[in-house]
């Protein structure tokens, strides 16, 4: 068998490949020819196969991605794990600090295109602030309560973000100091944070207008004391516009009190919604001694009927 195989040598495989691959290119060439416009809707039909796999592909990744983010959202806002850095956020948000003409500098409401300032705003220029026996000077505030700065600075308390007040008390510091440089703003002489009461203060972890008003002492190179505590009253956050002005005295005096010197003060608090927190804080202070006052906040809430004419 050996032997009759050796009488037929093997043709060598390589040239019969080539020859081979050689006809069925030509095969395949004419084929193309013969029948172009089926082989183009097969190499459509691929094309878009392609297209829809990717599109799923796609479509998956976000899905993906989604639940991971809500995941994400769900461990910070549940359990507080962890919390985004304050200046990466203000930076992918492109937040920037009001300018200081850009609202009201009595009472921090926005101001209408065109409206004159001179001696506050349409909301304010009719009525006392309302601090007996205590001058009020200014207002300082970063921006409107809207987001991001309404996402952000409850935030800071809610979840105590300890970041955030810094880098937001930051701002404010940087904020009163432009108003000091300009001379929009009497130098006072003493921070003061509005007072937070001690169970509250546990139960959150933060304090969180100390936070923010270090850090407004800190940039301005004022003193800072706290003269006055916070009883436990009811709920404030969660109460209307009206039932928020109701509160009755909300803080009391320290035995520690200011200094002689110590005559106008700089509030530092989160927001401002109608001014009732400051009206309290001044008539304690008042016992203390001060003969005026200046609020700095992160956020004010514009009244309902400003809210309206911005929108239109
Ligand atoms: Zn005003």
């Amino acid at each position: 068998m050996a032997a009759k195989h050796a009488d037929f040598p093997k043709r060598p495989s390589r040239v019969v490949a080539s020859r081979r691959s050689k006809t069925q290119e030509v095969d395949m060439r004419e084929s193309k020819k013969d029948v172009g416009g089926q082989s183009r809707a097969r190499e459509l039909a691929r094309a878009m196969r392609d297209v829809q796999t990717q599109a799923k592909d796609m479509r998956r990744r976000v899905r993906v991605q989604r639940k991971a983010s809500m995941l994400g959202w769900l461990e910070a806002s549940m359990l507080g794990h962890r919390m985004p850095s304050a200046a990466g956020l203000i930076a992918d948000a492109q937040w920037k600090r009001d300018e200081i003409n850009a609202y009201c500098w009595r009472c921090a409401t926005t101001r209408a295109p065109f409206e004159d300032l001179e001696r506050g705003c349409a909301e304010c220029r009719d009525r006392s602030l309302g601090i007996h026996g205590v001058a009020f000077r200014a207002t300082v505030r970063l921006g409107r309560y809207a987001p991001p700065l309404s996402q952000w600075v409850p935030a800071i308390k809610q979840r105590a973000w300890r970041d955030m007040g810094i880098t937001l008390g930051r701002e404010l510091g940087m904020q009163v100091v432009d108003a000091l440089t300009e001379g929009k703003l009497a130098r006072p002489d003493v921070v003061v944070a509005v007072p937070v009461h001690w169970a509250r203060r546990m139960l959150r972890g933060i304090d969180h207008c100390q936070i923010i008003a270090e850090e407004v002492a800190r940039l301005t190179g004022l003193p800072m004391a706290s003269p006055l505590r916070a009883r436990l009253a009811l709920r404030q956050t969660g109460s209307s516009r009206d039932s928020r002005s109701g509160n009755q005295d909300r803080f009391l005096c320290r035995r520690q009190t200011l200094d002689r010197n110590q005559r106008h003060v700089l509030v530092v608090d989160d927001v401002r919604t109608t001014g009732s927190t400051l009206r309290e804080v001044a008539r304690a202070l008042k016992q203390q001694g001060a003969t005026d006052v200046t609020l700095a906040v992160c956020a004010a809430a514009d009244p309902p009927r400003r809210n309206a004419m911005l929108r239109q």
